[in-house]
């Protein structure tokens, strides 16, 4: 029998595996200590790296409003203390778990900010808010349940819709209601993807783009019946999947309420067109 090769087969597949894992997710960064993030005098929760005080200081200002923008239209208060750490480099940032362009994300329990020109202080209270929206959802569905159950789009659209407009500032309402009527747009799926989940590249779109077509869906469905997105919401922050509360609290199914927002999007277009010729 030839059981040696077979082994060594199995032990060199699964070594490539751990290493790819290891290499190209944010796995990496699940035990990376934070111990020389110094904290902040106006509020210890945000922490920094040398040479950032100054953002730090932002953040900490910007903090008490954006936990309760978050909690008020969340419907719930913060599960877990919250911590925030501002990183000084953009490899510093990626080193966390997110990608070294982000503005910020939230990674097992723990917001980063970085420290790139576009987070101004005027931006700063929205990118927090956004990424608090994050953590808040994580707090509650986990890391693993939030990824599997909650697809990247409802969970961009709430952070920019709770955010005023956060993560999404480049593209306005207008330009997303455009394109959606132009019919570059996406299928919002129910169901999410660990690690690997979808993004705008995976339909073709700038991610401002399709950040701000989420937030107009996620947005659509509060307007349609606040009621109902409540339940939405709680179900979602009891751990179901979004697939799971959309059965209860959107009974006639997502397919309906996306034509019902397709058809909303079209008539606010043909609106301002044709005030736009008066
Ligand atoms: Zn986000």
């Amino acid at each position: 029998m030839n059981v040696r090769p077979r082994i060594v087969r199995s032990v060199c597949i699964i070594s490539i595996m751990i290493a790819l894992v290891y290499f190209f997710t944010p796995l990496r960064a699940l035990g990376r200590s934070t111990s020389h993030f110094l904290p902040c005098k106006i509020d210890p929760r945000v922490r920094f790296e040398p040479g950032t005080e100054r953002l730090a200081d932002h953040v900490a200002a910007a903090l008490p409003e954006a936990i309760a923008a978050v909690e008020r239209q969340h419907y719930r208060t913060f599960l877990k203390p919250i911590s925030v750490f501002v990183c000084a480099t953009p490899e510093s940032l990626a080193s966390y778990g997110g990608t070294k362009n982000a503005g910020g994300f939230v990674f097992n329990g723990r917001l980063f900010i970085s420290s790139k020109p576009q987070n101004t202080a005027e931006r700063i209270p929205r990118l927090l808010t956004h990424e608090l929206s994050h953590l808040h959802l994580e707090q509650y569905s986990g890391m693993l349940g939030g990824a599997w159950g909650i697809p990247s789009w409802f969970k961009e659209g709430l952070a920019v819709l709770v955010g005023d407009g956060g993560g999404a500032e480049t593209v306005s309402e207008s330009e997303a209601r455009g394109a959606i009527v132009a019919g570059n747009s996406f299928e919002p799926p129910l169901r999410g993807r660990p690690l690997f989940d979808r993004s705008g590249r995976s339909y073709g779109l700038a991610e401002h783009m399709w950040y701000r077509q989420s937030e107009l869906l996620v947005r659509f469905m509060r307007e349609r019946d606040e009621a109902a997105f409540r339940r939405l919401l709680d179900m979602l922050l009891d751990g179901k999947s979004l697939s799971a509360a959309v059965d209860v609290a959107y009974p006639e199914g997502l397919d309906a309420v996306v034509r019902e927002f397709r058809t909303d999007v079209a008539q606010k277009v043909s609106t301002v067109k044709s005030a736009s010729k008066d």
